[in-house]
């Protein structure tokens, strides 16, 4: 994504038969300048016009047991990202559903984690099979609770989904050869 300028975004509101919660689009914030923070300076991000802006954020219905989802696009002749949140942990399988239910903030870690997960890839961040990985894909297998419970477990309270990292080492190192 092209640096030259500072990358704008526009975080939506969602419907509620979305599942969408208003604290959402604060967790779809909190995981752009999650990213941002891994070069330093920061990768400068300022919220923008939905027209115009190079990252958008929509909240979806789900389907198929999808988390999330990225489209790109152009905009004035420059690379630009759509990013599909899911959040109705309802929908997501029965273990995932049934812990959301008992824990706000396994609900919150998953919507969380998937706006982390599908912004990697608005920033250029393809998919690896390192379990470890935030861009790692559940399409190689594994167990999808203990990927968001290893996040999880590093909450006390909403507050620390802000300053919890959930990246691995990989996930910092691609980010940083992409944005030196
Ligand atoms: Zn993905």
């Amino acid at each position: 994504m092209d640096r030259s300028q500072p990358i704008t975004y526009f975080i939506s509101e969602g419907s509620p038969r979305s599942g969408f919660k208003a604290e959402d689009r604060t967790l779809a914030e909190w995981a752009l300048q999650a990213w941002g923070r891994q070069t330093n300076p920061p990768v400068d991000m300022v919220p923008g016009p939905e027209e115009s802006a190079t990252i958008r954020v929509y909240w979806v219905e789900a389907g198929g047991g999808l988390y999330g989802e990225m489209r790109g696009r152009v905009v004035n002749g420059r690379l630009a990202a759509d990013v599909f949140v899911h959040p109705d942990t309802e929908s997501l399988g029965p273990d995932i559903a049934q812990r959301a239910r008992l824990d706000p903030l396994f609900r919150d870690t998953v919507v969380y984690l998937t706006c982390v997960h599908e912004l990697g890839h608005a920033f250029g961040l393809p998919h690896t099979s390192a379990f470890a990985d935030i861009m790692y894909s559940f399409q190689f297998g594994g167990d999808f609770v203990d990927y968001f419970m290893r996040f999880r477990e590093q909450l006390q309270d909403w507050d620390d989904i802000e300053r919890a990292s959930p990246f691995s080492e990989a996930d910092e190192g691609t980010f940083r050869a992409l944005y030196p």
